[in-house]
C-alpha cells in the first residue's frame, strides 16, 4: 500500500511547479495497473486524464494558479457520470453507456484542478454492502484478499487504502460510504442530505442518496466537501454550504456532549469493536468531552423502514432502464413489450430485480397503506427522535457495522444477512443527518472504525470532532 502526500500539499506543489500533474496522473495509473488483482477499478479515463494534466501543467507554466486541487488524481465510483470512459454503475444494463454530461460534483472538483483517473467498482446500482453484487467482479479487501471491502462503494474505499489515488468519491444511501470506509480502513463522509448535488449520479433512492468523499484523513475529506458542497440549480434538493466553509475546523471537545447510542451496543456487536470503542471513550473523556448514554428506542425499526422505502424508490428510479433510452436493448424483440421485458430481464442482475419486485409490491394498491405509508410515518418519527436527541447532545457515537470485514461469499447467498450489515448506518440517511466513519484501531489485522453523527447541517462541527477522534486514535 503506497501513500500520497496530503491533498492540499500536492496541489501546492503542482501550483509552485515542484510537481507535475502529468507525473501524478502517471503515478496513479501505474499504481492502478499494479493493483489489478484487487478488482477495485472498472475502467480508467487515461486519455482524458493525461490531456487535463497537460492543461494544468501548461497553466502553471504560464503563471496561473490552477486551483485548490491542481493536479490531484481521484477515482469516482462508477455511478458518477463522467467523461473519458463508460458509466456503468457496475450493471450489465448500462454497459456501453457514455455520459452526455458530467455529475455536478465532478465538475466542481475539475474546476479546482482535480483529475479523474478511473472509475471504481460497486454493487450494481449501489445495491449492496460488499461489492459482491457488481455484475462484473468482486473487489477485495486491501488488508485481506479473502474478505470483502464493504459496499456498495467498495472499489472507492479499496482504491484509497491501496493508495491508487489520494481520494475517491462514493455514494451513500444506507451506509455505502461509511461501511466500506470502516471495512477497508479510510475516512468516509456522508454529508447532510442535499449538501452535495446529486445531479449526474445514477439515482438509487432519491430521498436518501448522498454523495461524499473517501480519504485517508478527516482534513482531506473536509477540503473535498468544501469544494463539492452548496446549492446547484441542477438538483432542487440542494442546500447552501456553511458560511464558514469546512476547511478551518474547531476540534476542541472541551464541554462537548457525546451520546453513546445504546441500541448500537447490544449483543450483536463484535467484542473487538466494542473494546476499541471503549478505549476511545477513555481518551475522549480525557480530552474534555462529556460522554452520556442515550437511547433512541425507534432505531431498531430503521432497518425495516429502509428496506421498504429504499426498494420503493429503487423500483421507480430503475423504470427508466427499459431498453429504449439507456444502455442495453434486446435487439431481437419483435414488439415494444418484448423489448421492455427482455432488456430488463437480461440486463438487470439478481439484486436489482429483487428490489424492483419488493418496491413494486410495497407501492401497489392494497399494500401501499400497510407498507409504504406506514414506513413513511415511522421515518418521520426517526427524524423527530434524532432532532430531540441533538437537543441534549452535540454528537452521537457508535459502531459503523456489527462486525469487521466479512469473508467473500459469507453472506452473498443470504440477502437478509447482507441487509443486516446495514443496521447501524441506515438511520442517518432516513433522518438526513451527517455521519462520518473514522478508523480508530486495527484488530485481527483488520480495521476498526467508529461512526460519529451530528444534527442536520452541523457538518462543520462534525468534521471538527472527527478530526479530534482521528488525532486521539
Ligand atoms: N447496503 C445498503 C443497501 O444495500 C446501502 C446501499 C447504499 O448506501 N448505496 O441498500
Amino acid at each position: 500500500m503506497k501513500s500520497w502526500d496530503n491533498i492540499a500539499k500536492i496541489a501546492l506543489s503542482v501550483n509552485d511547479g515542484t510537481k507535475s500533474a502529468l507525473d501524478l496522473v502517471n503515478e496513479s495509473l501505474s499504481r492502478i495497473e499494479d493493483a489489478k488483482e484487487y478488482n477495485a477499478i472498472i475502467s480508467i479515463t487515461k486519455e482524458r486524464a493525461i490531456e487535463r494534466a497537460q492543461l494544468i501543467d501548461d497553466g502553471v507554466k504560464a503563471g496561473k494558479n490552477m486551483g485548490r486541487l491542481a493536479g490531484v488524481p481521484f477515482i469516482a465510483k462508477d455511478n458518477f457520470l463522467t467523461f473519458g470512459s463508460e458509466t456503468t454503475a457496475a450493471s450489465n444494463i448500462l454497459k456501453g453507456f457514455n455520459a452526455p454530461y458530467q455529475a455536478s460534483a465532478i465538475e466542481k472538483l475539475e474546476a479546482e484542478g482535480a483529475i479523474c483517473v478511473a472509475k471504481a467498482n460497486l454493487d450494481a446500482f449501489a445495491h449492496g454492502a460488499s461489492t459482491e453484487n457488481s455484475d462484473f467482479m468482486v473487489t477485495k479487501n486491501p488488508h485481506d484478499k479473502t474478505r470483502v471491502p464493504g459496499g456498495s462503494s467498495g472499489g472507492s474505499a479499496s482504491s484509497v487504502v491501496l493508495g491508487l489515488a489520494p481520494f475517491s468519491l462514493g455514494t451513500d444511501t444506507g451506509g455505502s460510504i461509511r461501511q466500506p470506509a470502516s471495512f477497508s480502513g479510510c475516512v468516509g463522509l456522508k454529508p447532510t442530505y442535499g449538501l452535495v448535488s446529486r445531479s449526474g449520479v445514477v439515482a438509487m433512492a432519491s430521498s436518501l442518496d448522498c454523495i461524499g468523499p473517501m480519504t485517508k484523513t478527516v482534513g482531506e475529506a473536509s477540503l473535498i466537501l468544501d469544494i463539492m458542497s452548496g446549492r446547484d440549480l441542477l438538483d432542487s434538493t440542494t442546500i447552501e454550504k456553511d458560511t464558514l466553509g469546512y476547511v478551518s475546523l474547531d476540534s476542541d471537545l472541551k464541554g462537548k456532549k457525546i451520546g453513546l447510542v445504546k441500541e448500537y451496543f447490544d449483543d450483536s456487536l463484535n467484542k473487538d469493536i466494542k473494546e476499541s470503542i471503549e478505549n476511545l471513550i477513555i481518551k475522549l473523556k480525557a480530552a474534555g468531552a462529556e460522554i452520556v448514554d442515550i437511547s433512541l428506542p425507534i432505531l431498531p425499526s430503521a432497518l425495516a423502514v429502509y428496506y421498504i422505502l429504499c426498494p420503493a424508490e429503487v423500483s421507480s428510479n430503475l423504470s427508466r432502464y427499459d431498453g429504449q433510452r439507456f444502455g442495453y436493448s434486446f435487439d431481437k424483440a419483435t414488439d415494444l413489450k418484448e423489448s421492455y421485458s427482455e432488456s430488463r430481464a437480461r440486463g438487470f442482475g439478481k439484486e436489482a430485480k429483487r428490489r424492483i419486485i419488493i418496491g413494486t409490491y410495497v407501492l401497489s394498491s392494497g399494500y401501499y397503506d400497510a407498507y409504504y405509508k406506514k414506513a413513511q410515518l415511522v421515518r418521520t418519527k426517526i427524524v423527530k427522535d434524532f432532532e430531540n436527541a441533538f437537543k441534549t447532545v452535540d454528537f452521537l457515537l457508535g459502531p459503523v457495522a456489527p462486525t469487521q470485514a466479512f469473508k467473500i461469499g459469507e453472506k452473498s447467498n443470504d440477502p437478509l444477512a447482507m441487509y443486516l450489515s446495514d443496521v447501524m448506518t441506515v438511520a442517518p440517511n432516513l433522518a438526513g443527518i451527517p455521519s462520518i466513519t473514522i478508523p480508530i484501531d486495527m484488530k485481527n489485522e483488520l480495521p476498526v472504525a467508529v461512526q460519529l453523527m451530528a444534527a442536520q447541517k452541523q457538518d462543520r462541527s462534525l468534521l471538527g470532532a472527527a478530526r479530534k477522534i482521528e488525532e486521539l486514535s
